[in-house]
């Protein structure tokens, strides 16, 4: 088990990288810190390695306290029971592969014999599936082969917590998907506490149990993969988990059916789940995810959710089409199965099924991007 708590780190020169965040690991648990390029994910995770000095806060891994501002506490990082894999691979060119796993124990305090160290390194090569190429010169395999090298090195020492920064960010995009299940069916099977850190949100929902988005230095929002996309709880986390249309809206009436209401929207007035406590007259944001929206031609039996609006762009995608679809002065995004296709200028309609119509209430940070549905 992992717990941060309150951590602050302000870097030489003011940067306020981690502005006092709090989240707990639990044991075989696979966490991951997402968000986008410098709002102090890889700061958090070597806080945690003990490669940075936080300011203030608590790190725990089982019952160690590893570092505590108010106690004065700072374990090294050698002495913490961690793994860590980075980005960079970080193996050494002139050594084999077997060698390479091996350096951690032969550099080692704590004495190991040869044929432990043997034992243990091929334990660990296995793991990830490499004791066939125990022997191979290192800078012989390919980029997915090295990263388990580095994968099993981390794992050598059967850490209680296992940090990954970005590790697949250097494969190309087939080989990344094949080591996110490996990596996924790893930890599993290994049942090790892992604490992972990407901007990748695709990687993240596919490969955590929980996430904890993150911004300047704050955790938005912690919660499952499917909490995350499907009930993001504000602007920023809706933009940065996927691709969503963004509208502005009214609450105009609250009393629909079982936490559900009708707001104006600019596309006209949508049936949407409303959050506890909203009210008529309340101003707020409507997100609603491509897939919930169905595109069709002709008239529809029910009109309720329906708009309609003109195709401006369709991006064919194998297993299903992106289109753009101007309705009034919005654009809508849609994602829709591949066996229709819709040409551009096509009138269709567009159906907003009630309960994808998430209404988030207006915050100051709420912002619309422009590769996002909205106000064209
Ligand atoms: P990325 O995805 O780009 O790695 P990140 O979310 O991991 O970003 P951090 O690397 O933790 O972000 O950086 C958080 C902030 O702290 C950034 O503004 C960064 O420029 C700053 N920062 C990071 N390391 C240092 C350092 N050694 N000295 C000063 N500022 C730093």
């Amino acid at each position: 088990m992992l717990r941060v708590s309150s951590l602050v780190k302000t870097y030489d020169g003011g940067v306020q990288a981690v502005r006092g965040i709090d989240f707990e690991v639990a044991e075989g648990e696979f966490y991951t810190l997402l968000g986008p390029s410098g709002c102090g994910k890889t700061t958090t995770l070597r806080c945690v390695a003990g490669l940075e000095k936080p300011d203030q806060g608590e790190i725990s891994i089982g019952n160690d306290k590893v570092f505590s501002s108010e106690g004065n506490t700072s374990m090294p990082s050698h002495k913490r029971d961690i793994g860590m894999v980075f980005q960079s691979y970080a193996i050494w060119p002139h050594m084999t592969v077997f060698n390479n796993v091996a350096f951690p124990l032969r550099h080692s305090k704590r004495k190991v014999s040869k044929s432990n160290l043997r034992d243990r390194v091929m334990k660990a090569l296995s793991l990830v599936q490499l004791d066939a190429l125990a022997d191979r010169p290192a800078p012989f395999l390919s980029g997915g082969q090295q990263q388990r090298v580095a994968l099993a090195r981390a794992l050598i020492y059967e850490p209680r917590v296992l940090l990954l920064d970005e590790p697949l960010s250097n494969l190309d995009a087939k080989l990344r998907d094949e080591m996110r299940v490996e990596l996924k069916q790893l930890v599993n099977r290994l049942h090790i506490t892992s604490l992972y850190v990407t901007h990748d949100q695709a990687e993240a929902l596919a490969l955590s149990d929980r996430v904890a988005v993150m911004n300047q230095g704050t955790i938005i929002q912690e919660g499952r993969p499917r909490e995350i996309y499907l009930q993001p709880r504000d602007t920023f986390t809706a933009n940065f988990i996927g691709k969503t249309n963004l509208f502005e809206g009214k609450v105009v009436d609250g009393a629909q059916a079982e936490g559900m209401g009708l707001v104006e929207t600019p596309v006209g007035r949508l049936i949407c789940r409303l959050p506890n406590g909203a009210q008529k007259g309340d101003n707020v944001q409507i997100v609603i995810r491509p897939e919930g929206v169905d595109i069709f031609q002709g008239n529809p039996d029910n009109k309720i959710n329906v708009v309609e609006g003109n195709v401006i762009f369709a991006t064919f995608q194998g297993d299903s089409v992106e289109y753009q679809v101007r309705v009034g002065d919005y654009l809508c995004l849609v994602k829709s199965d591949s066996l229709h296709e819709f040409a551009k200028e096509r009138k269709v309609s567009l159906h907003f099924t009630p309960e994808r119509c998430l209404v988030i209430p207006k915050t100051k940070n709420s912002v619309i991007e422009s590769n996002q549905g909205g106000l064209l």
